[in-house]
């Protein structure tokens, strides 16, 4: 047998304790949200962002002299008048 007030004091702290497990709840409904967010993003993108290592060998360019390509991929022998640089 329990006194009423022992029930109001029990339906108090679970009570209470329901709020802190919705809240933690929530939280980390919050959390993984934004995380899976971010995971989704990346493979949207397609291109999740590496950490920059430095390359082997950097190769310039035979035509134009930039380096991240060679002459036979070189963007400005394809566009012959335009002088782009990304
Ligand atoms: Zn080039």
């Amino acid at each position: 047998m329990t006194t009423l007030d022992e029930r109001i004091t029990r339906h108090r702290e679970l009570t209470q304790k329901r709020d802190e497990i919705d809240r933690e709840l929530q939280l980390l409904t919050d959390e993984l949200q934004s995380d899976l967010k971010a995971v989704l993003g990346g493979l949207t993108t397609g291109k999740p962002q590496k950490p920059m290592t430095k390359p082997k060998s950097i190769r310039k360019c035979g035509t134009c002299g930039a380096e991240g390509h060679n002459a036979k991929t070189c963007p400005s022998a394809r566009k012959a008048s335009s002088e782009v640089i990304t």
